[in-house]
């Protein structure tokens, strides 16, 4: 039997690099895994702030091409050898309503990434040669051609479609703002403005935000705001003269301010998404104000089937802007190294392990 290697998260911070057997034949499906995006989520696992059942493979953003399937799996899923595929990492139940209707799954019975080495077949994570896909996976199907770095965005960029296009039920023609210029900001930027949307403004928070705030630009937004020099409402308001936005995602994590801040500068009807976890409950949280304005308030938690489609459409349509988004490659034995990129670095945005 041929050895395969993967990074296990030992304890917290610490990684080794082990050899595990190749899965073989009737081992469900095989993934020869290209890349696996990193997300804030990681940097939790990786520090010991998520729980874990012991030793773990870490890794949820897969994208990989099957070299093994046993019938079963592939009636299943329609997946062939060979197939190219990228894999959310969110496990399905099956049975709810979600799941029954084609989209996420509301019982969350678990997460690629996140079950234990101990568990056989062991490969249960991304950051690892090969993986094995739980039957409980619904990866889908990405173009060969597209470049890996490309590919690998389609988690992050689901997240912008999911949240600033489909929980908002954006129009073509709408205004939208987006707090915070990380990430899965930068990609609510981008599906917004194709799903035909103009984004008035982005915020950010100085340091490692101002070159974010160059790449929301880049990307179309209008306005772009450092909330330590300025105020993001005053600008919306001003630009919109007075009446302020159709929809804003607050994508930012572990401050409570923008959540009052959207609530502010939305219009009369529109639409506020909380995106960001806060850690903790708002105070003051203005529900009167709600009702009188006649506002949504709508929470997003991962991403959709129909988010995934849309990302997978835009990453194989060819854009070149996307190249934007993909900072930071690492190796297997630079797992560490990879996490420090992506919370440290000033110009890190999509940092990847490509094994
Ligand atoms: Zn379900």
């Amino acid at each position: 039997m041929s050895k395969v290697r993967a990074a296990v998260l030992d304890g917290p911070g610490r990684f080794v690099v082990r050899d595990f057997e190749r899965p073989g034949a009737g081992s469900g499906a095989v993934l020869e895994v290209e890349a696996c995006g990193l997300c804030g989520t990681d940097l939790d696992v990786a520090r010991g702030s998520v729980p874990l059942r012991g030793p773990t493979i870490p890794g949820h953003e897969i994208l990989g091409t099957i070299s093994s399937i046993d019938d079963t799996y592939a009636a299943g899923t329609g997946l062939r050898v060979g197939d190219r595929v990228v894999v959310p990492g969110e496990l399905h139940c099956g049975a709810c309503i979600g799941c029954l209707g084609d989209e996420s799954c509301l019982a969350s019975p678990g997460t690629h990434g996140f079950l234990p080495v101990e568990l056989a077949p062991s490969l249960w994570g991304g950051y690892a040669e090969v993986m094995v896909l739980s039957d409980r996976t619904r990866p889908l199907a990405i173009d060969r051609s597209v470049p890996i770095a490309r590919a690998a965005l389609f988690n992050l960029l689901g997240a912008g479609y999911s949240w600033a296009v489909e929980a908002p039920v954006l129009e073509p023609g709408q205004t939208v703002v987006v707090l915070g210029p990380g990430q899965r900001g930068l990609a609510c930027v981008l599906a917004a403005t194709d799903a035909g949307a103009r984004v008035v403004a982005v915020s950010g928070a100085g340091g490692r935000d101002v070159h974010r705030l160059d790449v929301a630009s880049a990307f179309g937004a209008e306005h772009t705001v450092d909330v330590g020099e300025r105020s993001i409402v005053e600008c919306v308001l001003d630009v919109t003269g007075g009446l302020g936005v159709d929809v804003v995602v607050d994508t930012t994590p572990h401050a409570t301010a923008p959540v009052h801040d959207a609530l502010a500068m939305v219009r009369p009807g529109g639409t506020v998404v909380l995106a960001g976890l806060k850690g903790t409950p708002v105070d003051g949280f203005p529900t009167d104000t709600i009702a009188l304005r006649r506002l949504t308030v709508r929470g997003v938690r991962a991403v959709s089937r129909h988010g995934f489609r849309r990302a997978i459409a835009l990453i194989e349509s060819g854009d070149e802007r996307l190249d934007r988004l993909t900072t930071h490659r690492f190796g297997l034995d630079d797992v560490p190294a990879a996490l420090d990129a992506l919370a440290h670095d000033a110009d890190a945005i999509a940092v990847a392990i490509t094994p």
